[in-house]
């Protein structure tokens, strides 16, 4: 990641935050999670990226956005049956979001914009965005799950039949937003339990990742590259950027 100007909260002091307050427009807040990634990924897999990919997008928006500190938890019950793995429930998660929320628009900001690294997070996001809709009405809320947004390069690069956790699509990314939860030597194909086709589009029936792969993982993550990683992150961060510079 290269050193670029860029307000980061918890880097800063209450003066250095009330003057930056005359230029910043947007919070940028990294949500991830602490769940396990199979052999190869740390329990910080998500959490690295969400505050990885806040970073580039928040030196990009430069001096328009502040990055506010990770929120390192995230909603992981699907992921309990791996040691290791830390959740809270979608309430307590939306309620700790909610009041960084809460906090910032008391001292100001106007927009708000979570940087999501994990699955699991976004039917509570989702609630809350609806809540905040009419809580606020001074205010734009969004977030996105920012691998979505990359969908050029998923499709060129993440080609394994069932994917979305602890693939190559994810490692690769996580090379180049937080390179020190791959243990790439250690990198695996997913055991999967599961056959393509388990999943139909319009129809969600949620499962617990034991039920769905022996080793937590998804996906191969021995194809995992920096160059997918670098296309995908790219990709994303332009489209964030886009949508941004308008929110
Ligand atoms: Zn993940």
């Amino acid at each position: 990641m290269e050193e670029e100007q860029c307000y980061v909260l918890d880097h800063m002091t209450w003066p250095e935050f009330r003057s930056a307050l005359e230029k910043v427009e947007i919070a940028l807040i990294p949500v991830g999670s602490t769940e396990q990634h199979g052999p190869h990924g740390t329990f910080g897999v998500d959490a690295g990226r969400a505050a990885g990919f806040a970073r580039l997008l928040g030196a990009k928006l430069y001096p328009r956005a502040v990055v506010a500190p990770l929120l390192p938890y995230g909603v992981s019950p699907h992921h309990m049956k791996f040691p290791g793995t830390i959740t809270l429930d979608p309430e307590t998660f939306l309620h700790v979001c909610e009041q960084i929320v809460d906090s910032l628009h008391q001292h100001g900001l106007r927009k708000f914009f979570f940087i999501n690294g994990h699955g699991g997070n976004r039917p509570a996001l989702s609630m809350l965005m609806q809540r905040l809709m009419v809580k606020y009405e001074d205010s734009r809320c969004g977030w996105t799950s920012f691998t979505s947004l990359a969908r050029t390069a998923r499709a060129k690069h993440v080609l394994s039949p069932i994917t979305g956790h602890a693939c190559e699509g994810e490692m690769s990314q996580a090379l180049i937003l937080a390179p020190w939860t791959f243990r790439k030597e250690a990198a695996v194909a997913g055991d999967l339990l599961v056959e393509r086709g388990f999943k139909v589009e319009g129809i969600e029936v949620p499962q617990r990742f034991d039920i769905l792969t022996r080793n937590g993982a998804l996906g191969d993550a021995t194809k995992a590259s920096e160059t997918a990683g670098e296309e995908i992150v790219q990709e994303a961060l332009e489209a964030a950027y886009e949508y941004l510079i308008r929110f």
